[in-house]
């Protein structure tokens, strides 16, 4: 288990966020976020001016008030192009359907081939099978058909510039005003398309229908302009526009959304798939390998500069006509912070854990003791083997310690062991040496980075310190006073190589300073 734990830690933030991000999107928190975020960044950004050349014809709640009860008779249509000829219009789009046939079709027809762009509109969705498309004579009289958005198919992020190649009515209309114009800006043919709201719909330069009739626009107001008109009043076709929620808008403003985006060519882009995979994956990568060597506080300040900078970042894209994701990255870095933080803590429980489960310490020397040992040597092997370096081991036992605590009684003998171990400890210099009690009274030194002389003065500096320590052992049949002997073993390690056959050695050479006489060392170089 904890081997499972150890290999999982590093991947344990990257995991962690990414499977609650992904439960969080599947729960459909990331689209409801998405469009509220985005309004927020358009509303940071501020109201752009909608294109001059756009005019709203409203059919709003003063014209019905005035002219009746919708839907009216044609000649009220008819009077109204007649009105925007006068005044010099360049191009006229109803987004109204006119499809059943009227006694005052003729009249119509011939005012809208009189100003000759007018442009009618057509229902076109995926849903129903055949078109609804205005009536023949007037279809005739009509310079083009462009299809309007309507119920369901109404979103007012997005528009379908053809269904099975019948353009929308904003798209039309503003390929027709160019080509008046004589200029013409070509659409790459897409599925869909995301018309950039510049700002609030009050701030389109809009007119009531029953203000056109009844002559109170002024003529300066129109002339050479694209007259959309529709309806406005609320209640009929009714849509929330993507920038102001609140406020009753209509598919009429979203072909002037269309529209205006076509002539001023700022539709928005999504950032293509492969950058949101690239994105993905850099972040993955940054949290697995960066994240989890720095410092705690440094990754959560790392992050929460990102949630910071992600909607500036947003906002610089926007300009360019970029539409960033904003609530899923931030959702992402959230979630991030949250993983490194669970991470951090179960590092921690685990380290205390290891340090209240094994004592690394040995209580009566001080020393580092065995189980440190198999550790800290293992890091060491490995170490050797990758910088090719040489390591040494001394192995040291007291020489007939069982006398000593047979002549002195248990107590003096563990006295004796602690100032055997300042001895060995004053020997060693290195920050990397290490002394370990390797069990009873046998100590095992450590010696990365070091060549068999080397091993040697360090036996030879240890028993001059033991010397100078002058420990009375009188039970000794060797000296008068306490003696190590010494088994030092050495090698350059390859892959091929095992600690084990350098502590054998060691032991080896030990049990041949015993049995030669003790107090003394004996060296092995592998
Ligand atoms: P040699 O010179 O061959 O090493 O003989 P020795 O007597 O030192 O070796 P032996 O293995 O026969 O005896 C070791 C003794 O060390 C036996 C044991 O009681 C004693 N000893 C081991 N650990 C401790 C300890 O923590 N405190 C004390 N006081 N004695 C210990
Ligand atoms: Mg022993
Ligand atoms: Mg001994």
């Amino acid at each position: 288990m904890a081997v499972k734990i150890k290999f999982l830690a590093p991947w344990l933030p990257l995991l962690l966020s990414g499977a609650a991000t992904l439960v969080l999107t599947k729960l459909g928190f990331v689209s409801s976020l998405e469009p509220l975020t985005h309004r927020l960044l358009f509303q940071a950004r501020g109201s752009q001016p909608w294109r001059e050349e756009i005019v709203l014809i409203k059919i709003d709640q003063p014209s019905i008030d005035a002219l009746g009860w919708f839907p009216w008779e044609r000649d009220r249509y008819t009077q109204l192009v007649n009105e925007l000829t006068a005044a010099e219009v360049q191009t006229i789009a109803f987004n109204i359907l006119f499809s059943e046939e009227t006694a005052e079709d003729e009249a119509f027809a011939k005012a809208i081939e009189n100003h000759g762009q007018v442009l009618l509109a057509s229902i076109w969705s995926q849903q129903t099978e055949s078109p609804w498309m205005p009536n023949p004579t007037l279809t005739q009289a009509a310079i083009e058909i462009g299809h309007m958005a309507q119920g369901e198919n109404v979103h007012p992020d997005t528009v379908q510039p053809y269904i099975d190649g019948h353009p929308a009515l904003g798209i039309i209309t503003a390929q027709t005003h160019q080509l008046s114009q004589g200029e013409l800006n070509l659409l790459d043919v897409q599925d869909s398309l995301q018309p950039h709201w510049p700002g609030s719909v009050e701030q389109l330069q809009q007119y009531s229908f029953v203000d056109v009739l009844e002559q109170r626009v002024p003529k300066e107001a129109l002339q050479g302009k694209i007259a959309l008109v529709g309806m406005t009043a609320e209640g009929f076709d009714p849509l929330i526009s993507p920038i102001e929620p609140n406020k009753p808008a209509s598919g009429l403003h979203l072909h002037a959304a269309v529209l205006h985006s076509y002539l001023q060519q700022n539709f928005l882009h999504k950032p293509a798939k492969a950058w949101a995979i690239l994105g993905l994956l850099l972040w993955g990568v940054t949290l697995r390998y960066c994240f989890t060597r720095m410092a705690e506080r440094k990754q959560l300040i790392t992050l929460f500069i990102g949630i910071v900078f992600w909607p500036a970042l947003g906002m610089l894209a926007l300009n360019a006509n970029i539409l960033l994701p904003i609530a899923f990255p931030i959702l992402l870095l959230t979630m991030s912070g949250f993983g490194l933080l669970v991470m951090s803590n179960t590092r921690l429980h685990s380290a205390n854990s290891q340090l209240q489960g094994k004592a690394t310490t040995d209580a009566l020397t001080g020393l580092k003791n065995r189980a440190f040992f198999n550790d800290y040597s293992a890091y060491l092997w490995r170490n050797s083997i990758r910088e090719k370096q040489s390591i040494c081991i001394i192995i040291c036992d007291i020489d007939h310690f069982k006398q000593y605590n047979d002549t002195y009684g248990h107590l003096a003998g563990d006295d004796c062991l602690s100032q055997v171990s300042q001895s060995l400890q004053r020997a060693v210099y290195r920050t990397t040496d290490l002394v370990i009690r390797y069990g009873g009274e046998e100590f095992v030194i450590l010696l990365p980075n070091s060549n068999l002389e080397q091993g040697c003065i360090i036996a030879k500096r240890i028993q001059h310190q033991l010397a100078q320590q002058a420990i009375p052992h009188q039970g000794s049949s060797t000296s008068e006073q306490v003696t190590l002997s010494f088994g030092i073993a050495c090698i350059t390690p390859t892959r091929r190589d095992h600690l084990m056959l350098l502590i054998d050695q060691a032991d080896k050479a030990l049990y041949r300073a015993k049995h030669e006489g003790r107090d003394r060392y004996k060296a092995q170089q592998l």
